[in-house]
């Protein structure tokens, strides 16, 4: 049979909005493909931790490790504190609304098709190895960071009487501290330290050298990408003014768990305030878009002390709700260490062009607004920058960055001290 509109819809796009609902449900790897032209993202290896693999002894298969306990649901309410209280509060308001979510994408008509299409996308047989989750990390520490290179090739696949894989131009930069800039309309392979990784057209990243505790480090970097915006108009097309209208940042918060620390290093909060959003805002206005931890500290600090200190003003949540490959929450939505979701919070902050009450004509977006999908790795969040774009301020085409990126897209800048990590060409097949 004919698929519907919107499974049509969502076999291109990603996104499929249910109806009757503020929830979209999307698939990552149909979203990221968007940016890419010669190569794809890997089903298998975004996947590879929420799917049955055909390896049972491998560690990210949860139901196969028999030394994983099941976790019990704590006793409620009697043993919570005063925090926890609060965080529950706040969960209490949302969890009718994330239900609801959920039971129309199970209910939605199309959701069989695509759960199987997602399920035929994927194949096990890929095995990542592992130990290889620090290399950027560790690299940035070294004396000699300063000296590396990347070198880009350039392959146009326009002349079609050429041979498939001519190099018709190359470009080699230093890699850290310096803004790499791909600004071609296809694909282009990069090479550092003979690793291989995959460039999405029209997107640049910045890579910090990573020095622990030195936060002004970040400041100039982020100050310098700001001034050095003017090499990346082809970019970012958009008036004279330097800035951006689109600021998404998920920081590296602290939270005890062992396996975070393992994975990425963390910083305390305070850390934080000095990132200086308000000198990234572009002067027509940005959309401030921050990723949270459901604890209550983390959120009476956010609005008490860093919103004010970055000029945010709060508006909105967005929720992620987190889905395995068959459509079941990850985890019970009452466990209280282990919600299946995450929230998105989001604020604005003033250009020097507006007032405030222009703010307030801007497109409002529904409280509450829910977006469900197949976890990737570790940390990993879904890739939600389109879905915010309409509501960014400014001019069209909004000028989007995302501050401790892990991966590159079409169209943005990706600030960190790995934004090459999910480029690496592993997490990629050609088509
Ligand atoms: N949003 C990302 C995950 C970000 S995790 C994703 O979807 O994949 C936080 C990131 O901040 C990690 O990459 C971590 O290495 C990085 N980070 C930690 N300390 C940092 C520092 N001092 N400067 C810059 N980045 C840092």
């Amino acid at each position: 049979s004919k698929p519907s509109d919107e499974l049509s819809r969502f076999l291109d796009s990603g996104i499929y909005e249910l109806p009757n609902s503020n929830a979209v449900f999307i698939d990552p790897v149909r979203v990221l493909n968007r940016s890419y032209t010669r190569f794809r993202v890997s089903p298998s290896t975004y996947y590879s931790r929420f799917f049955e693999s055909k390896h049972p002894a491998q560690e990210s298969n949860p139901s196969s490790n028999p030394k994983k306990r099941k976790r019990k649901p704590k006793k409620q309410p009697y043993s919570l504190n005063e925090k926890e209280q609060a965080a529950e509060k706040r969960h209490q308001e949302a969890a009718p609304s994330l239900l609801k979510a959920h039971e129309s994408l199970l209910a939605a008509a199309d959701f069989p098709a695509i759960m199987s299409k997602i399920r035929s996308d994927f194949c096990s047989s890929v095995e990542l190895s592992g130990g290889e989750e620090h290399f950027l990390i560790e690299l940035g520490k070294v004396w000699q960071a300063p000296l590396y290179d990347i070198t880009l090739d350039f392959k146009f696949s326009g002349l079609k009487n050429e041979t498939e894989n001519r190099i018709n131009e190359r470009r080699v930069l230093p890699v850290f501290n310096n803004l790499v800039v791909n600004d071609k309309p296809e694909d282009v392979e990069a090479e550092f330290l003979n690793r291989q990784y995959i460039l999405p057209r029209l997107s640049c990243f910045y890579m910090i050298i990573f020095i622990m505790s030195y936060m002004f480090l970040y400041v100039l970097s982020l100050i310098m990408l700001k001034s050095d915006l003017g090499q990346i108009r082809n970019i970012i097309p958009a008036d004279s003014d330097s800035g951006f209208n689109l600021i998404v940042i998920d920081p590296p918060w602290e939270n005890g768990s062992a396996r975070q620390k393992s994975v990425y290093p963390t910083l305390p909060n305070r850390y934080f305030l000095s990132l200086p959003i308000k000198q990234l805002t572009h002067r027509g206005g940005a959309l401030v878009a921050l990723w949270v931890t459901n604890r209550d500290k983390l959120r009476n600090f956010i609005e008490k002390e860093l919103f004010p200190a970055w000029g945010v003003r709060y508006f909105s949540t967005i929720y992620w709700l987190k889905v395995k490959g068959d459509g079941s929450l990850i985890n019970d939505l009452g466990l209280f260490h282990h919600r299946p979701y995450e929230c998105l919070l989001l604020g604005y902050c003033n250009g020097n062009e507006m007032d405030s009450d222009c703010l307030s004509e801007l497109m409002p977006i529904k409280d509450k607004h829910i977006i469900m999908s197949i976890p990737g790795g570790y940390s990993r969040k879904p890739p939600i920058g389109e879905l915010l774009l309409e509501h960014a301020p400014g001019v069209k085409p909004a000028r989007c960055i995302e501050l401790f990126a892990r991966e590159m897209l079409a169209g943005w800048v990706s600030w960190g001290n790995e934004p090459l990590h999910f480029q690496d060409s592993r997490y990629f097949e050609t088509v």
